[in-house]
């Protein structure tokens, strides 16, 4: 079998959060040797995700992992972060091998680029579509290596690239003990990726043809002000809840 893939996907209750997971567990499911580790900013699991888990049937893990209350009151909020910790503790205790992946679950994934990532020795990265004003972001790569970042917001970042646009290797994960996302917004790629020096731009994988394509856009559900008709709690045309 090919190398398994671990997908870290951080979610929240909002309206949008059936529709989301509904979209990215379907196109989960089409990829083979593939553990989804779904992971709840939540006290405790919800009988939504829950349900929708048991349905859509990729083989998975649920978790959860608060937002730290500090951070919660904050305009700015380090979204996600606890949830990708967490599932970076889960690697650290149940994986031995493979490639893991931040896909967050408002993303949208091309299946070409689970089975490049597949084969990731170190880190490999790629561009992200629908991101910022410039629209990509992307490494910029002169000889087959990179020279630098294509990115609407470099912010002093050693790394400027987006969360859906990288892989890391479990066993260089397992390697740099002490490698995790920190409660910065804007600096969580960036922190995590340092968090795993050494690691040079030379020696970062390039996926997507050389970084040509985008199979990965950081696509955003626009909010509904009709909030009442969308309260899953309440409306909903399945029988998850
Ligand atoms: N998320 C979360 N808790 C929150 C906000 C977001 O767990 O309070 C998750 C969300 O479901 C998504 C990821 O964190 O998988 C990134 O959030 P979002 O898509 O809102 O961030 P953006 O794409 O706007 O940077
Ligand atoms: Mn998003």
């Amino acid at each position: 079998p090919p190398p398994p893939l671990y997908i870290i996907t951080p979610t929240y209750r909002r309206p949008e959060q059936l529709a989301e997971l509904t979209r990215l567990g379907y196109t989960l499911k089409h990829i083979s040797n593939l553990f989804w580790l779904v992971i709840e900013d939540a006290e405790k699991p919800t009988t939504l995700v829950t349900k929708l888990l048991q349905k859509i049937n990729v083989p998975f893990s649920h978790l959860v992992a608060q937002m730290p209350e500090k951070f919660r009151k904050n305009k700015v909020k380090p979204r996600g972060v606890s949830n990708r910790n967490r599932g970076l503790e889960w690697i650290r205790a149940n994986a031995s091998d493979g490639v893991l992946y931040f896909a967050d679950d408002d993303n949208t994934y091309d299946l070409d680029i689970f089975d490049e990532m597949r084969y990731t020795k170190k880190v490999s990265m790629w561009p992200v579509g629908l991101i910022t004003k410039y629209g990509v972001s992307s490494p910029i790569v002169r000889n087959g290596t990179i020279s630098g970042f294509y990115d609407g917001w470099i912010g002093g970042r050693k790394f400027p690239v987006d969360m859906a646009g990288f892989a890391v290797n479990v066993n260089f994960l397992i390697s740099r003990p002490n490698a995790s996302m920190p409660y910065k917004p804007g600096y969580e790629e960036d922190g995590f990726l340092k968090s795993l020096s050494p690691l040079n731009l030379t020696e970062i994988e390039l996926m997507a043809s050389n970084c040509t394509q985008i199979l990965v856009w950081h696509t955003q559900s626009k909010k509904n002000p009709n909030a009442m008709a969308l309260d899953m709690t309440k409306y909903n045309n399945t029988n998850l809840v």
